[in-house]
């Protein structure tokens, strides 16, 4: 029989219900039992109880949308002119990668990752082989959604189907499952989305595209021109561009469903809007990415007025702008800082959700994680905070802690320091 154990801290923020200021979090196992009250910590047994100081304990984040296998591309891709010239920049760079060096690049991720307090990712995986053995050495709950890029042969979707099936039978972890990435609209075909979207509905898997990324993108399907049109134009047919938006196209496939995430959505209409935010799925923005490529402004308002639940993601290091004197980091808490900075006018609470409990909707992890409460995994992260703000929300926004206590699955993967050797 597992016995649990206590640990409280100066706030105790569980998300799906209000802060408890000095709060005690009760984990058995790998779950959450509870959160108690600070006036419970009498009844509490003393040998497992550990106060953990001035810091904030929140549940561990989830991110979104990440390419782990293309961290160590860090700095080496300018901000380019074009989105155009930056995929075939990238597609250079992974001719020349071996499948060691995405292997390596997606373990420096990883750790990246944890480290920053990121318990759960959806990572889009470019090297299928590499895909399951490679969750296993990481201690971060992963959805590993194959990517798939296919201009032209609709037979295609049968080799991915049957590749999410096979992987399927390995999902003998409760840390580990698959889903699917068509890569975007200008990228696979309505053809292969139909196909897709007919195999998938009954399987629930996480589906998840880069739509409405660029305006070059959005240029090629409505005006059926621009950089994007020309370079694919001896490559694919063209007819899809026929007017409609990147949106429509998936739209109209019928793949859209709640889980569903499309990956950036920075160029939608209202009509795009309103036809995602039936479907019941969801957008993931990556703010650092965003800000990497001057994109136009991320229509925030347009997703909150439609009910579209909003994700933030990292993407990866190769999409990401930093100062020569600071190593760059895959790092959730530097997405919402940079979300903050560009939307000042949403709350802190609204943002630590996009990192918490909307994506767990959204990845099929409801109740499971991005929450503090009853039956959830004891995924958490502890947070030093030297000066407590008023607001927990805020002080966990504004400090940056450069070594956060993680807990995943129960597992202290990186032990605060109270409770170090
Ligand atoms: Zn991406």
């Amino acid at each position: 029989m597992l016995s649990s154990f206590f640990l409280q801290a100066q706030n105790v923020v569980p998300v799906t219900c209000p802060v408890v200021p000095r709060g005690i979090v009760e984990v058995r196992g790998n779950r959450v039992v509870a959160v108690h009250p600070a006036s419970e910590k009498r009844r509490l047994p003393r040998n497992r109880f550990f106060d953990l100081g001035e810091s904030i304990v929140i549940p561990g984040l989830i991110n979104a949308h990440c390419h782990l296998d293309y961290t160590s591309m860090a700095g080496v891709i300018p901000p380019p002119s074009s989105f155009t010239s930056w995929i075939h920049s990238i597609q250079g760079l992974k001719r020349d990668w071996t499948p060691q060096d995405f292997r390596a690049s997606w373990l420096e991720g990883a750790r990246m990752l944890v480290e920053s307090g990121v318990t759960t990712v959806c990572d889009i995986e470019s090297v299928w082989d590499l895909v399951p053995d490679i969750a296993q050495l990481t201690p971060l709950r992963v959805i590993s959604c194959l990517e798939f890029i296919d201009l032209s042969h609709s037979a295609e979707a049968s080799r991915l189907l049957d590749k999410l099936t096979q992987l399927q039978r390995l999902e003998t972890s409760h840390k580990w499952t698959v889903g699917i990435s068509p890569h975007a609209p200008y990228s696979t075909t309505p053809i292969l989305l139909r196909a897709l979207a007919k195999a998938l509905k009954p399987l629930q898997n996480t589906v998840t595209m880069h739509i409405g990324e660029s305006a070059e993108e959005w240029e090629m399907f409505k005006l059926q021109s621009g950089p994007m049109h020309e370079w694919l134009a001896p490559q694919r047919s063209m007819k899809t561009c026929a007017g409609k938006s990147p949106v429509q196209i998936v739209s109209d496939s019928g793949i859209l469903s709640p889980s569903f995430l499309g990956v950036h959505m920075n160029y939608i209409d209202r009509a795009d809007a309103e036809a995602f935010g039936k479907s019941g799925a969801s957008i993931v923005h990556c703010p650092r990415s965003h800000a990497y490529f001057t994109h136009g402004e991320f229509p925030l308002d347009l997703a909150r007025k439609n009910n579209i639940p909003v994700c933030l993601g990292t993407d990866s290091l190769a999409t990401v702008r930093f100062p020569k004197t600071k190593a760059p980091s895959l790092c959730l808490f530097a997405e919402m800082r940079e979300f903050t900075r560009k939307n000042p006018d949403v709350s802190p609470r609204e943002v630590l959700e996009m990192t918490t409990k909307t994506p767990a909707r959204a990845l099929g992890l409801n109740g499971q994680a991005g929450t503090l409460s009853k039956g959830a995994f004891a995924d958490l992260v502890v947070l030093r905070v030297k000066t407590p703000a008023s607001d927990p929300y805020e002080a966990l926004l504004s400090t940056e802690d450069p070594r956060p206590g993680v807990m995943i699955d129960g597992n202290w993967v990186v032990p605060p320091p109270e409770l170090q050797p």
